[in-house]
């Protein structure tokens, strides 16, 4: 049930320590309290379910404003959130009660075209960027949803549509700007401050506000790919990952297993039974990229075919606005989907009471598995296989239900060590954030974290506790 939430009240019960009429002067009316109009609109993140209620939300515009910001945070002791797209799985980027840091605002992209380098400022979407950097015929590599922020995205690390060519979004990063707990402006790179740039790779929003990243660009201009709907059984299933993971690291896959969408280019009888709804991207020349994916085609008859040459930002189709689903969901890594791992996904998909189940498979390597695994602090480079199994639903009395689920169907894959990846965390837990970074990547983690954010200023995330032990 939704929780009420009286403006006054909340304003009163911090008086003492926030006081909105002052912050709209000190921020110029970028500020956002409870009984704004904007107020429910802003403390809206994707994923529906999170009814956080902020005591009040500032939208950034500067680096000035972010040193403001953090100064409020630590003085008034308000539990603070990031924000960047607002994607969070776990909700954290809207605290209940506290300050949200909002970075919208925050948009600017300024790319050098001869010198294939872009800043960007944290506030923008995956699809904005790409969007603006394909004008001149380039990328940067982010994930598999055009809203999604880079902010967020960036610092877990990232997996997306062209990963085995060039790599996990922080394999392109070469710079960042960023506020510290204590109200210090950094730039970081390989050569100032290495060891805060090395944990803001992987590391997530523990160690500060980045407030604008500079990316490598890539000449990708079209690809060969779209979305392949294939039905789903064992052998396709398992067949589809074989051939994922020996093609040339031009070619990133993406295998959806889920139920087919009631979509007018898909035969009504295919209609809610499993699918593989895969996407399939190319980077490089058209006809060798058809000459790669003729036998993902011929793994058995397409219900529907919509590979073919396109522009990059064709990856990022519209959205809808309003969609806000409740999900549990699961991310690890897999060494291998053979016939009977791919009869267990689709036995568990089956057995889902989801509005929607879904496993999406992804094939690792290439470019990111030739990073070495000490050089950031994303570990699991020389996994294979990413998959993250997710139940959708509408009720938020079903949680328990759905978690359940999503904790046997993970059990039920396991395959050796459990290892994580934060960016697809939910609400999952410490071990399964200690399972994203095994082995000297925590402790490594820890240290800095005490270095640079002792007091744990950053712990709505997947928090990393510093060494200290706050
Ligand atoms: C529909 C969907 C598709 C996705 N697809 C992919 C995918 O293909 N590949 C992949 O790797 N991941 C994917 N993800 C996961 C996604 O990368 C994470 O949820 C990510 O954290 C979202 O970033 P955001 O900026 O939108 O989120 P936000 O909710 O704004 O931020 C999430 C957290 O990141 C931190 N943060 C954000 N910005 C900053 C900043 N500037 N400085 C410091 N900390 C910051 C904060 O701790 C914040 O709580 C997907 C998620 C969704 C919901």
């Amino acid at each position: 049930m939704a929780k009420k939430i009286n403006s006054q009240a909340l304003e009163e019960s911090n008086l003492n320590t926030l006081s909105i009429s002052q912050l709209r002067k000190d921020f110029n009316d970028r500020v956002i309290a409870p009984g704004d109009a904007g107020y429910d609109q802003a403390r809206t993140l994707f994923y529906g379910g999170m009814d956080h209620h902020p005591a009040v939300i500032i939208r950034v515009k500067g680096v000035d404003d972010v040193v403001r910001v953090l100064k409020l945070a630590r003085e008034t002791g308000l539990p603070l959130a990031v924000r960047s797209g607002g994607h969070s799985v776990a909700g954290h980027s809207i605290s209940e009660g506290g300050i949200v840091l909002d970075l919208a605002g925050m948009r600017d992209l300024q790319i050098d075209i001869e010198g294939q380098t872009a800043w960007a400022e944290a506030g923008l979407t995956a699809g904005e960027y790409t969007t603006a950097a394909a004008v001149h015929g380039l990328a940067t590599g982010f994930g598999d949803t055009g809203s999604v922020g880079i902010g967020g995205l960036t610092l877990g690390g990232r997996v997306g549509y062209i990963v085995r060519k060039y790599g996990l979004t922080i394999d392109d990063l070469l710079a960042a700007e960023i506020v510290t707990a204590d109200g210090q402006v950094l730039h970081v790179d390989e050569d100032m401050n290495p060891d805060l740039f090395w944990a803001i790779r992987g590391g997530g929003g523990n160690f500060g506000v980045v407030t604008r990243f500079q990316f490598r660009l890539h000449k990708v201009d079209s690809v060969f790919g779209g979305m392949l709907f294939l039905p789903a059984t064992p052998d396709t299933i398992a067949s589809f990952m074989t051939l994922a993971e020996s093609a040339p690291e031009e070619l990133s896959a993406i295998a959806n297993v889920m139920p087919a969408p009631p979509m007018p280019f898909l035969p009504a009888e295919y209609h809610g039974k499993l699918i593989i709804m895969a996407m399939l991207i190319y980077a490089g020349d058209a006809s060798e990229g058809e000459r790669v994916i003729a036998p993902f085609r011929a793994l058995a008859t397409p219900i529907a075919d919509m590979v073919k040459p396109m522009e990059y930002p064709e990856i990022y189709p519209p959205e809808q606005g309003d969609y806000h689903p409740m999900a549990a969901s699961r991310t690890m890594f897999l060494d291998h989907i053979d016939r009977s791992v791919a009869e267990t996904i689709l036995k568990y998909l089956k057995s889902s009471t989801g509005m929607m189940a879904v496993a999406q498979l992804r094939a690792l390597g290439g470019a990111m598995a030739r990073v070495p695994v000490e050089a950031t602090a994303f570990a699991h480079r020389n996994s294979r296989i990413m998959i993250n199994v997710a139940a959708l639903y509408g009720q938020p009395e079903e949680k328990a239900t759905h978690e359940a689920w999503v904790t046997d169907f993970a059990a039920a894959l396991q395959q050796g060590d459990d290892r994580g990846y934060v960016n697809f965390m939910g609400e999952d837990g410490a071990a399964r954030i200690r399972a994203a970074y095994p082995g000297r990547t925590w402790d490594r983690l820890r240290e800095i974290k005490a270095h640079y954010d002792p007091n744990n200023l950053f712990r709505l995330n997947q928090n990393i506790p510093p060494t200290n032990g706050k």
